[in-house]
């Protein structure tokens, strides 16, 4: 790539934002931002210091904290203060607590911030819930990557049962649900779609068809910059 290009997107719990946004980023040799995993290494150290039902201590601690993001071999490894949380960041109690933080404002000022400073290093692939309406407003791609509700369920699922944690499907969509309208319903960048991003919707789509579809997309869109 010659120029500087910046994808933004955005989509609900479970709509294989990271998994597709990983793959885009391999093949098109850029960087990837999983801005979720910020809002969960927030999460994940107010839960630690108890403080997570303090909204004024958790903007704090957001500001504080030296949070570093390195991807590699299709993961994005999570770093708070030295200490490695990549898997930390997955459990059901950050899953549960994860939204709330995320609707405090001073926690997303100073995500947002590190952010756009991340996508001041080079082209990059950013995916989380407010990507393409307020972090990357002037992204050269847009999407709003979504599915069913069913699919989405049974996505994450799969992902802990691969990782051999007990839980029903019941479960997952209760937790999808709850984080899907606490984000989209929140009063600072809420979850939705901007009005200049391309609706994806992959219910019916594999990874590979998704991925490849996309690259369509995107290469159409930036064919000037590439
Ligand atoms: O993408 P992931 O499921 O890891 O995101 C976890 C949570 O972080 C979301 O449910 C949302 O509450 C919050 N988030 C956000 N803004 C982003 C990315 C994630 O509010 N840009």
């Amino acid at each position: 790539m010659s120029e500087k290009i910046v994808v933004a997107i955005d989509g609900p719990a479970g709509s294989g934002k990271s998994t597709v946004a990983k793959k885009l980023a391999e093949r098109m040799k850029c960087l990837y931002l999983d801005t979720g995993a910020m809002y969960r290494a927030v999460t994940y150290c107010s839960l630690e210091n108890g403080i997570v039902d303090n909204a004024e201590a958790v903007g704090d601690l957001a500001a504080r904290i030296d949070l570093h993001l390195q991807f590699e071999n299709g993961i994005t490894r999570v770093f708070v203060d030295g200490e490695e949380v990549t898997e930390k960041i997955r459990s059901a109690e950050v899953n549960s607590n994860v939204s709330e933080v995320a609707v405090i404002a001073k926690v997303r000022e100073e995500l947002v911030r590190q952010q756009r400073e991340f996508g001041k290093k080079g082209s990059l692939i950013a995916e989380g819930r407010d990507m393409t309406t307020v972090v990357f407003p002037d992204a050269d791609v847009k999407v709003y990557l979504t599915a069913s509700i069913e699919t989405r369920a049974i996505r994450r699922y799969k992902e802990y049962v691969a990782k051999n944690i007990e839980i029903t499907i019941e479960e997952v969509r209760a937790n999808i649900e709850k984080r899907d309208r606490i984000d989209s319903s929140r009063e600072t960048s809420p979850l939705m779609q901007a009005e200049d991003a391309i609706l994806f919707d992959n219910t019916s789509f594999t990874v590979e068809e998704d991925v490849e579809k996309l690259y369509i997309i995107i290469k159409e869109k930036v064919s000037t910059k590439v």
